[in-house]
């Protein structure tokens, strides 16, 4: 059933973050092929409105990003509200709902990028022109929002674009971005994860050859597809699990207990089992290692040759730090000795940000006052985001992902991104748009 957006959210705040996220989605923005300037235009309009100094900047004339800034009356830190504005594509066919029609029912805005990532453009967006529009200026530092093109393809035109040609302008010292703050319930406590890293990618080709010849006559060749097919095989068991920083904080600030050798690591990876299996599948296993997964194959041109070669493509994700070699060394072990060869395409480091910071300490205590009995925890994305190229040109910087959804569980809104009906509850919008409210007012004093 439709609902006015007055009655899903409580506040003038939460009316105007509802309002927002629905005009977002009504924008298509699937990237490729983006076109985010038209959406990006009408949020300067917007922000400049509210006193903030607008930008638009871009690499190819439709895909702009947008850098608004509100300077402080003194020097201090920056704080930079980040977000991207594209989305993936969506089937209209798989949705019970029109995936660009930014429709509220029951609660929740539908569409694509609701969750992933526009629910959080509008939350910040609608923080900063309530900020703006009171006459509120940051007693010391500055306070930014930069809104992003083509994340979702990796941020060349994007976060990386920016970080690389304009560090000046973007420049920062506390950044807040997706990748954290659905909460999650364990032991009948509510817990808010924060993310401070990203694993890297690494993605190799896993090839053997063979000789070509005549399909007709099977053994006049050497098969180079048979020859794979056991490696493929393989990769069905992953790398061990390992004591990793982030896995071991992670794990660590859930039972509030030591976690550092591989021992404690499995105990309580056991517990956590035991207590809630999605949550050990979804949250900590993947932040435990590397992991290895098996997404293409290739091998003859034609139906009727053997083929001389063949190919799997493996998506490995690795712990922040880990490079190439460390990745060839972990394949070569789950596949073992044979006759293969392992080149690699794409390959990025993951990075993190230290996970105690004045920026930690601000969401924590923001979380004690608006959700007592709550707790913060660090954790990682076993994914990637823009917060990789803030990192890597602002080493110095607290970089997290966290916008804090109460109501809409980890587990209820995770398979929702890039996924069939995707949908943000209004009510955690609003909670989120408090969040970016209250935060700059705390942090830029
Ligand atoms: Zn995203």
């Amino acid at each position: 059933m439709a609902e006015g957006t007055a009655t899903v959210a409580r506040s003038e705040l939460g009316v105007l973050a509802v309002q927002l996220l629905q005009r977002l989605i009504r924008e298509d923005t699937v990237n490729p092929p983006g076109n985010e300037r038209r959406i990006q235009q009408e949020l300067k309009g917007l922000l400049e409105g509210a006193g903030f100094e607008v930008e638009l900047l871009a690499a190819e004339p439709e895909r702009a990003n947008l850098v608004a800034t509100l300077e402080g009356e003194a020097d201090g830190p920056g704080l930079t509200l980040l977000a991207h504005v594209d989305t993936v594509r969506a089937d209209p066919g798989e949705w019970a709902q029109d995936p660009w029609g930014g429709e509220l029912i029951d609660g929740y805005v539908w569409g694509r990028g609701a969750v992933d990532m526009k629910g959080q453009v509008a939350a910040e967006l609608a923080a900063c022109l309530a900020l703006g529009r009171t006459g509120w200026r940051p007693p010391r530092g500055r306070l930014r929002l930069v809104i992003t093109a083509d994340e979702e393809t990796g941020g060349d035109l994007g976060a990386r674009w920016l970080c690389e040609q304009h560090p000046d302008k973007v420049r920062s010292d506390f950044v807040l971005n997706e990748g954290g703050g659905a909460s999650f319930e364990l032991e009948g406590r509510r817990l808010y994860p924060y993310a401070v890293g990203e694993k890297g990618i690494f993605r190799a080709r896993v090839r053997t050859r063979g000789r070509a010849g005549h399909a007709s006559q099977p053994r006049i060749g050497e098969n180079a597809l048979l020859k794979l097919a056991p490696l493929i095989a393989r990769l069905n068991e992953q790398p061990p699990l390992e004591p990793t920083v982030e896995g071991c904080a992670f794990l660590a600030a859930l039972y509030d207990q030591p976690v550092e050798r591989m021992d404690d690591v499995e105990r309580a990876l056991d517990r956590l089992r035991s207590e809630s299996p999605r949550l050990a599948t979804i949250l900590a296993e993947p932040i435990l290692g590397t992991t290895l997964t098996p997404t293409r194959v290739s091998a003859s041109q034609k139906a009727n040759i053997i083929p001389s070669s063949a190919e799997v493509l493996v998506d490995c994700r690795q712990p922040p730090g880990r490079d190439t070699g460390d990745a060839q060394e972990r394949i070569e072990a789950v596949l073992g000795p044979g006759d293969y060869e392992i080149e690699f395409g794409e390959e990025v480091v993951g990075n993190r940000s230290p996970a105690g910071s004045e920026l930690a300490d601000a969401i924590r205590s923001w979380i004690d006052e608006t959700d007592s009995g709550a707790g913060l925890v660090p954790s990682a994305m076993p994914g990637f985001s823009d917060s990789h190229w803030f990192r890597q040109a602002f080493p110095d910087a607290s970089v997290y992902g966290f916008c804090p959804q109460r109501d809409q569980g980890l587990l209820d809104s995770a398979p929702l991104i890039h996924g069939a009906d995707e949908r943000a509850l209004a009510s955690d919008v609003e909670l989120a748009a408090r969040f970016f409210s209250a935060l700059p007012r705390r942090l830029l004093v």
